[in-house]
């Protein structure tokens, strides 16, 4: 199965004589195409309460696509007193909303967002934070953010350090016990033993408590699968969330003003054993079940938002590696110049990442290798015993690998191990020029925080 790149081996050769590998490359085209894919599959709401993607900075936190995004019409959603800085400084900071209109917004230069994005009233930061320290409460009150509270605890905890309780509040929800999209259905996740949430007795006492202590507008948030490759998992968990909202109105007095559908939609990293996930049906199925459960219950206003990291952005980059080394013992090895602390998810979860040898998808792949990086760690593979077309090694003249898929959750999760630098990041502008947008890390970086 041939899995195609956004970028040629001929562009390719271009980007490497100016920048050495290893390095993430993004494309700008494909993640505004996929923002306005994703704003297009829930435009149904904007006839009832709106929608909004706040997009996941941990999966990518470089300003610069930050910034596309936020053109597409989204929102933030922060964990982190960096986290919120990076919001603050790339200008999505803002206080309520009035009438639809959100105030303090960076301008939306590109295209306006669309009416829907616009019309959910809630501030452009979301903060979705657990084991939050109060520092970050601080600052995240400070910006607008929309607090989603992780623990009952925090009610009490908030309101000492805010002297009040915001009036804009979300809550986030753990329905314990298993979590299957159908009764007779696979085990997605085990919410149980996430530690994540409000019990649902503690999200009806904590409705009551921060109404009674001022708050005026509600959401519920919940994340119960990640990566997943079914266009049902949406459509289940706002299923769960509507019919609770119901039970919440009827049990508390309180209505809720937004559903936070968080992240999860997962993307086919493997070519041949994973089918992408459609986000038109995927949309389709989460309005079903919104004009089954909240229309009837005369729930109309209800918005709805999304925390996506993976969806939006894993797709549309890619670490760009060199061949440098060939080694053969009991099995065959290309040793690369990137390795697990450019990508970490290969080495932590055994997640599969495509390789391609540019120009050469349609070859023949007659050689089996493991495509290694260069940690002391036996768990530094790309790839094992991966089908691959026969790899030139060498520091100079080896063949460049890319591995696919790594704008999300990519360079990221990067780290230091072994004195290994974090790479740069470069970005394939819509009109054909790349920018760096991260220069790589130096050894004066390395250094910079020790003391001796
Ligand atoms: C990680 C995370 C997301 C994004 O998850 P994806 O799998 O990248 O979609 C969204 N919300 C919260 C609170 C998260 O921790």
């Amino acid at each position: 199965m041939i899995k195609t790149t956004f970028v040629t081996k001929e562009k390719l050769n271009e980007i490497t004589r100016e920048y050495p590998t290893p390095f993430h490359l993004y494309e700008e085209r494909g993640i505004r195409e996929r923002a306005r894919e994703l704003n297009a599959a829930f435009a149904w709401c904007s006839e009832y309460g709106g929608f909004r993607e706040y997009f996941a900075v941990k999966a990518n936190p470089n300003p610069a696509l930050l910034k596309i995004l936020m053109e597409e019409g989204c929102g933030l959603d922060c964990s982190s007193y960096c986290e919120l800085l990076l919001a603050e400084k790339v200008g999505a900071s803002g206080k309520e909303v009035a009438s639809g209109k959100e105030v303090g917004l960076c301008p939306m230069t590109r295209s306006e967002p669309s009416r829907q994005a616009k019309a959910n009233g809630v501030a452009s930061i979301m903060f979705s934070s657990n084991q939050t320290p109060d520092a970050d409460f601080l600052l995240a009150d400070k910006l607008g953010a929309t607090i989603n509270l992780d623990d009952f605890t925090h009610i009490d905890i908030l309101e000492k350090l805010l002297g009040t309780i915001p009036a804009n509040i979300s809550c986030r929800y753990n329905p314990g016990g298993e979590f299957k999209l159908t009764e007779s259905g696979n085990v997605m996740d085990v919410p149980h033993d996430a530690k994540y949430g409000f019990t649902k007795e503690q999200l009806f006492e904590g409705y009551r408590l921060l109404k009674a202590k001022g708050a005026k507008r509600f959401g519920i948030h919940a994340f119960l699968a990640s990566n997943t490759k079914t266009n049902d998992y949406y459509p289940a968990l706002a299923r769960i969330l509507f019919e609770l909202l119901v039970e919440i109105r009827e049990k508390t007095g309180v209505s809720l003003d937004y559903v936070n559908l968080s992240g999860g939609v997962g993307v086919a990293y493997n070519p041949v054993t994973e089918t992408p996930c459609d986000i038109a049906a995927i949309g389709a199925g989460v309005r079903k079940a919104y004009e089954e459960i909240l229309i009837p219950a005369g729930m109309g206003g209800v918005a709805i938002l999304s925390e996506l990291g993976r969806f939006m952005l894993a797709e549309f980059g890619c670490l760009v590696t060199r061949a440098i080394r060939e080694k053969r013992i009991y099995k065959d090895y290309i040793g690369v110049d990137a390795c697990a602390a450019n990508l970490m998810r290969p080495a932590m979860y055994g997640a599969y990442h495509h390789i391609s040898i540019p120009g050469r998808e349609g070859e023949e792949a007659a050689h089996k290798y493991d495509i290694v990086g260069g940690l002391c760690e036996n768990n530094d593979k790309f790839a094992i015993d991966r089908m691959l077309p026969q790899i030139k090694a060498g520091t100079k003249d080896g063949d460049l690998l890319i591995i696919h898929d790594t704008g999300a959750h990519g360079h990221a999760m990067g780290y230091n191990y072994n004195g290994k630098l974090r790479s740069a990041e470069l970005l394939l502008r819509e009109n054909g020029e790349v920018e760096l947008i991260r220069r790589a890390e130096t050894p004066e970086d390395y250094f910079a925080t020790l003391e001796f």
